[in-house]
């Protein structure tokens, strides 16, 4: 059975305590791994290490640091298809997910921040200071130092490709840090580990901690010498985060849920709206940030719009996910299963109509395999109230919930009507009202006639209850770096 240590000053090593969790396989519900409980003392002993390479890291030239993440980015792809097999194990998500996006993306992090810290200009600005007697001209320069040991927090469903969307600039730029994984998909991180050690990163610059979210995580967010938090999770562990660095007065940024709405007009290429909006609504079992779990349909359109998602939907059977051929996967765990059913069991309770799934699959119908595993049929409902609960919280699973709407201003009130802010989805041919939607949603990104496109130069995150902060491009170097006034007379 593998064992996933802690990966501290470039060692592998057990929990201080010796404790271990067990790690489940979401195919088969099987136990295949443990992984070290970290507590308090682990994370002092990555905190010390990372703060021991901080010096050293920080003044090596930006070349060399941008060198040695290039040679990581190309050791993930060389190792593709060993980490690949590895995050569809550890996730149920199907290996050709796993492939395709995943691991190719987690590269692609260390490739573009390796490129993009050798590119930022620096401010500057000329001042005429009045002076007292006589006028002074001074320059303005903006001098960032990197902050030291930043603790990156990430969350199961994209385990390697959001945990090194926050290693890759933190490192780039100088900083060390302690990262945790998901207790529940340690596996990739871990893989991780060994290859940062063979691209040659000194000890102490990647510190790999794994464990439970308040024992690990929380003794992260409270170390005195952790400055700087990122975190991608959910809304709740968000909102303590926020209360404890705020306490403290650490810089954080918090990556959190989503409700998002996906608005289709009846102006839209239909065919190619609902093949979107399938994609959105059930890539990786619903279980992305940034899934499309709200489908709002103009009224004229709603009858096919619906038909065709169903459609859609029950083409999309669960299956193996170490399958090549498999495109409906597993969900992550156990506790999760049973949330998503409960979501549902409730949303029938309050007289949703269930057009498919709403149920796990017949155990006859998948692998012999797999009939322990945590797997839910793709689900499309409607006919909530919007504000009922099933349609304002968070289900993170393969649930669509469908509403109509009768005109634009309709459409934007429903966008809004949730607490969460985080990626919305406009499709029409209408460009004044492509825009007009863009400006009006309460949302980090506006995709028209899209969705999943990113371009890691563009500012990422979430508004209202999605977020604080925001990652990618400059604005992930300006989050990990103190920005400093040099005032010059002359
Ligand atoms: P989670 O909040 O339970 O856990 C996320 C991470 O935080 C895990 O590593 C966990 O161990 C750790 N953690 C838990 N409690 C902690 C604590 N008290 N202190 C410090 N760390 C703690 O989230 P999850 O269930 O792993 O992930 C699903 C959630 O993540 C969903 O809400 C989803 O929307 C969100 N998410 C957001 C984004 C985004 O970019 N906005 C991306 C992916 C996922």
């Amino acid at each position: 059975m593998d064992t996933f240590r802690h990966f501290i000053a470039n060692e592998f090593v057990p929990a201080a305590s010796g404790a271990t969790l067990d790690v489940h396989e979401p195919a088969t519900g099987r136990v295949y791994a443990q992984v070290s409980a970290g507590d308090a003392r682990d994370v002092d002993a990555a905190v010390k290490a990372a703060a021991a390479a901080f010096p050293a890291w920080s003044a090596t030239p930006v070349l060399e640091r941008s060198r040695l993440l290039f040679r990581l980015a190309e050791l993930i792809d060389a190792n593709l298809e060993r980490l690949a097999q590895a995050e569809s194990r550890d996730c149920g998500k199907p290996i050709s997910l796993a492939r395709s996006v995943d691991i190719p993306r987690s590269a692609v992090n260390f490739r573009y921040f390796s490129g993009a810290v050798l590119h930022t200009t620096g401010e500057m600005h000329e001042t005429e200071h009045p002076g007292i007697g006589a006028p002074i001209r001074a320059m303005n320069w903006t001098l960032r130092r990197p902050r030291g040991v930043t603790g990156l927090i990430a969350p199961w469903n994209l385990p390697l490709y959001l945990l090194t969307w926050k290693i890759a600039p933190a490192l780039a730029t100088g900083n060390t840090c302690v990262a945790k994984p998901s207790e529940v998909t340690p596996a990739t991180a871990t893989l991780l580990g060994e290859l940062a050690r063979e691209a040659g990163l000194p000890p102490g610059v990647l510190n790999i901690v794994h464990g439970a979210g308040q024992d690990c995580g929380g003794s992260i967010v409270t170390h005195p010498n952790v400055p700087a938090i990122s975190f991608t999770g959910s809304t709740g562990v968000g909102r303590w985060i926020g209360e404890s660095c705020g306490g403290q007065l650490k810089r954080v940024s918090l990556e959190l849920g989503g409700k998002n709405p996906f608005i289709i007009f009846d102006d839209a290429d239909l065919d190619d709206a609902v093949a979107t909006a399938l994609r959105a609504a059930f890539t990786n079992q619903g279980q992305i940030c940034l899934c499309g779990s709200r489908l709002l349909v103009q009224r004229s359109v709603a009858d096919r719009v619906l038909e065709a998602i169903v459609k859609g939907a029950r083409a999309l059977t669960p299956g193996d996910p170490s399958l090549p051929e498999t495109r409906f996967g597993a969900l992550v765990s156990r506790p999760h299963l049973d949330k998503v059913a409960t979501a549902v069991e409730q949303a029938r309770a309050l007289g949703a109509t269930i057009h498919c799934g709403g149920r796990s699959p017949d155990p006859a119908s998948l692998p012999e395999q797999c009939r322990g595993g945590y797997f839910y049929v793709p689900t499309v409902l409607s006919g909530l109230d919007p504000a009922c609960a099933v349609e304002q919280e968070e289900i993170f699973g393969p649930v669509l919930s469908v509403q109509v709407f009768d005109d634009e201003a309709h459409a934007m009130r429903l966008a809004n009507a949730t607490p969460y802010g985080l990626a919305s989805v406009v499709f029409t041919r209408d460009l004044n009202r492509a825009h007009r939607a863009a400006e009006q949603i309460q949302s980090g990104i506006v995709w028209i006639n899209c969705w999943m496109v990113r371009d890691l130069r563009t500012p990422f995150g979430g508004a209202k209850a999605s977020g604080v902060g925001r990652e990618g491009g400059l604005e992930a170097l300006r989050f990990f770096t103190e920005p400093k006034n040099v005032c010059v007379k002359w």
